[in-house]
């Protein structure tokens, strides 16, 4: 595979996606700092990015996932390396995102308010009409997009939480907070999108979550979004909490609820359901758990800490 390299950055990509690995390199040098700021980060972190087409496969180190088009992930553990490896455009589409953006394209779903941001953000690239943003949508143009400006910031963002601290195994077991961890990577799509002017992205980036939520709340019934075994759902479900969360507490919250939780995880492998929904309430100056625990059914163990 050829590479750019700058600086701590290199991405790797397939011969005819030189335009998309600039795209990445550019985007990762201008994120990176917020994410930093987030963090406070006290010292800098390498990242190596993968734009990976099919024939790639093989060659990319320690890929869990060969042969498997699934989503983009990270490579975890202590001392983990940090890849981002993304699936080219040249895959099919993952029916993950094919889940996540269905409720989109039946536009007549869609309220008159959010059908009017989205044709007014997306028309000047995309198109006018209702007919050619369904197109737009559904093609691989949306999927190279939506790797870019989306997945690659959800998994930037697990980079950091492993390097300072807060780590994937944070369990599936109920018990420890595993929520919190995809939840955060959800999350930071909108802080970082937000805070680099794209705000076009980070409302996308909302807008598709939360009607994959809604829309599939109706199919799922009265089960537990957060730990239904749909990822794709799992994840529309934590943006709408989280945007819930931030209409009520303001755009400061989630940065705030972060930098409590790196504190509070201090000296810890992982804190429990009920020491993060502490940190929720803290910072919101309000007791969550009964939201927590009707709307989410986030239940679990007492706090170890006050
Ligand atoms: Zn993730």
């Amino acid at each position: 595979m050829d590479y750019i390299e700058h600086g701590q950055f290199k991405v790797y990509y397939s011969a005819q996606s030189r335009e998309i690995a600039e795209r990445l390199m550019n985007i990762t040098e201008k994120s990176y700092p917020v994410f930093k700021d987030l963090f406070r980060a006290d010292h800098d972190l390498g990242l190596e990015i993968f734009w990976a087409d099919d024939e790639d496969w093989d060659k990319i180190p320690l890929c869990r996932h060969k042969g498997n088009y699934g989503m983009p992930h990270m490579v975890k553990g202590k001392h983990h390396t940090h890849l981002v490896i993304l699936p080219a455009a040249n895959l099919d589409m993952p029916e993950t995102l094919v889940r996540i953006i269905e409720p989109l394209l039946d536009m007549k779903e869609l309220s008159e308010d959010d059908l009017r941001k989205l044709t007014g953000w997306l028309a000047p690239m995309r198109g006018t009409t209702g007919e050619e943003l369904r197109k737009y949508l559904s093609s691989a143009d949306f999927y190279v997009d939506f790797l870019v400006e989306i997945v690659h910031m959800h998994e930037i963002m697990h980079d950091f939480c492993y390097e300072f601290g807060i780590p994937e195994n944070y369990g599936r077991d109920g018990r420890k907070a595993w929520w919190v961890f995809e939840g955060l990577a959800q999350w930071s799509v909108l802080w970082v999108q937000r805070h680099l002017g794209n705000e076009q992205w980070a409302y996308i980036h909302e807008l598709l979550y939360r009607w994959m939520y809604r829309t599939g709340r109706k199919q799922q019934g009265n089960v537990s979004p957060i730990q239904y075994e749909n990822y794709a759902w799992f994840h529309g479900a934590l943006v709408e909490m989280f945007c819930q969360l931030e209409e009520q507490f303001g755009s400061d919250y989630g940065p705030a609820v972060l930098s409590l939780l790196l504190e509070n995880i201090q000296g810890r492998d992982y804190l429990n359901d009920l020491e993060v929904v502490a940190i929720f309430s803290s910072v919101a100056g309000q007791d969550l758990s009964q939201w927590f625990n009707t709307k989410w059914q986030i239940t679990g163990q007492k706090p170890s800490f006050s």
